[in-house]
């Protein structure tokens, strides 16, 4: 199902996109960190910066988390807290500037995504297209640095 469609169904909304925290993030996150930067240098990935307010964002240009758990551990004023599940509620978009929209064929994303959740759609005299399954989607980012075009981002959504 198109996401926007599945969104709208279940009264949930994409928020715009903003470089997502580390996963396990806290409803109390914003009061609980300290910006002390342990999960930066837990990440094996090196996927976790600082951003706006010195808060950590998670960036997926290089690479992708694998959900190790090094970030949370690492988190003692537990501003990252294990308990919480899913580890986030990101999920892939892809934009109109993937190559398939160009009419070159490209399946990179759909390869690396370990979860299935890029499918590709068939349309008689065209390339095959990529569509995200928002609810396989775990947002770990893996086709957003594998992407040669740079057509994915991640959404994270509301209710
Ligand atoms: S779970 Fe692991 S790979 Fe993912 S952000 Fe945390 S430390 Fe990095
Ligand atoms: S990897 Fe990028 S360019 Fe290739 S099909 Fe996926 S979104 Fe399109
Ligand atoms: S973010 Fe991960 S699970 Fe989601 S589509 Fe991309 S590779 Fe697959």
């Amino acid at each position: 199902m198109d996401p926007s469609r599945r969104n709208l169904l279940f009264g949930r909304r994409p928020q715009t996109p903003t470089a997502p925290r580390p996963p396990w993030a806290s409803a109390f996150f914003a009061d609980r960190c300290t910006h002390c930067g342990d999960c930066i240098r837990a990440c094996p990935q090196q996927i976790i910066k600082t951003g706006e307010g010195g808060f950590p964002v998670v960036d997926f240009a290089k690479a992708e988390c694998t959900f190790c758990g090094d970030c949370v551990r690492a988190c003692t004023p537990l501003a990252l807290d294990q308990s919480i599940s899913p580890p986030w509620k990101i999920y892939a978009e892809i934009n109109t500037s993937c190559l398939a929209d160009r009419g070159v064929e490209c399946r990179i994303c759909g390869e690396v995504c370990d979860e299935q959740a890029i499918r590709f759609q068939l349309a008689v005299g065209k390339v095959a297209h990529p569509l995200v399954n928002a609810e396989q989607c775990t947002g770990c980012g893996a086709c957003v640095s594998s992407c040669p075009s740079n057509s994915i981002r991640l959404l994270e959504l509301i209710a």
